[in-house]
């Protein structure tokens, strides 16, 4: 499906930066809004021990699939997990208007 604001498929993600902060783009929100739905990279976390990789979804939308349930346990013992709900959420429109 096409996002309502651009013509970016919305299970693409994408980048944006606004007044020095990056954001991306979490596929599962934006399908949910028919909008890119865009949090700061913080929302999202890293997908090895590394931290070279970043997660594709935010830590919501995982926390929300089944199949990462174990992980979404561990993120709940995460002191910082509380943060999670009060990241910036953009839409796409507000990041393109910029
Ligand atoms: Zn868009
Ligand atoms: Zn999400």
């Amino acid at each position: 499906m096409k996002c309502l604001c651009c013509p970016q498929p919305l299970r693409t993600s994408l980048s944006a930066q606004k007044n020095g902060t990056y954001y991306k783009s979490c596929p599962e929100c934006s399908d949910f809004d028919s909008e890119h739905v865009f949090y700061p990279l913080e929302a999202f976390g890293n997908r090895d021990v590394l931290g070279t990789e970043i997660q594709s979804w935010c830590i919501s939308c995982r926390i929300r699939a089944e199949s990462e349930r174990k992980i979404a346990l561990d993120l709940m013992r995460d002191p910082n997990y509380t943060r999670v709900y009060v990241f910036e959420k953009l839409k796409c429109r507000q990041l393109l208007n910029n």
